[in-house]
């Protein structure tokens, strides 16, 4: 990014992005370069199929920065059989797979029939139990649903740490709620918008449970809205949370990638 300010150099991890899908197509070397240089040094790509998994995971073996999470996304869980579930599975093996997901329910959009996204979600923590690895949760107006899914999960894994909320933008009970199933919550560009109440909910999360994302291409941070989402903005998103919490945007990135670290274990393949 322009007019760098002459500070000691962040280094910070975007936990959520989807590298894979067109939007990056043309210019993704660009891209990873750009987040290198705004002090991004890993970038988890998201898988939302099984096709765009398996993108996820090639992209993972180009970029030395980037790692992979595979799964099946609610809006896509309407024509998933088991055998997608096993190709993920094998997907999984992959060296630098840190997660499953994204999965989840998502009852805003409804793009797949509720009971398909109930299957394809059990199947997929079902994997998760088998593979030992964290999963990355989709969770929109199905917070109750979810919990209740994840609150059996979690005994069975138990004391495993069981992964992310991802977008998290539920109040500050289902925050709680969340926490006390050991899970971490990852907050995007959406709490620079104007009306974001986010600072609340933020303001009650344990510092060591943080994550920084973007979810790109969606979700751009308030400078960019309207515009493509790339990791490089995950700067931005650090800089709201320093200011929400009254910390160094430094001291931010540190521990979100502290946090990162510890959740994802990037360096265990
Ligand atoms: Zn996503």
């Amino acid at each position: 990014m322009e007019n760098k300010p002459a500070i000691q150099r962040l280094s910070l991890i975007d936990t959520h992005a989807h590298l894979d899908m067109k939007d990056f197509t043309a210019d993704c070397d660009a891209v990873v370069a750009r987040a290198v240089d705004a002090g991004v040094d890993k970038i988890l790509t998201a898988g939302t199929d099984v096709k765009s998994s398996a993108r996820a995971v090639d992209l993972s073996q180009k970029y030395p920065q980037v790692f992979a999470a595979v799964g099946i996304h609610p809006h896509e869980a309407g024509n998933v059989q088991k055998a997608d579930i096993n190709r993920i599975a094998e997907i999984s093996k992959s060296p630098k797979v840190v997660a499953l997901g994204e999965m989840g329910l998502d009852f805003y959009r409804n793009y797949s029939p509720r009971e398909a996204q109930l299957q394809v979600l059990k199947w997929q923590l079902e994997l998760a139990t088998e593979v030992s690895l964290p999963v990355i949760i989709h969770d929109r107006q199905a917070t109750s649903d979810i919990q209740k899914i994840l609150a059996e999960w979690v005994k069975l894994i138990y004391p495993r740490c069981p992964g992310v909320i991802h977008c998290f933008s539920g109040n500050k009970q289902s925050a709680a709620k969340y926490m006390e199933m050991g899970f971490y919550l990852a907050f995007g560009g959406y709490i620079s918008y104007p009306g974001s109440n986010a600072s609340e909910v933020i303001k009650t999360i344990p510092y060591e449970r943080l994550l920084v994302e973007t979810d790109c291409p969606f979700l751009p941070p308030q400078k960019y809205r309207g515009k493509r989402n790339e990791p490089a903005y995950a700067v931005l998103t650090a800089e709201v949370l320093a200011g929400i919490l009254g910390k160094t945007v430094q001291a931010v990135a540190e521990q979100t990638t502290e946090n990162a670290e510890r959740l994802f274990g990037f360096d265990r393949g």
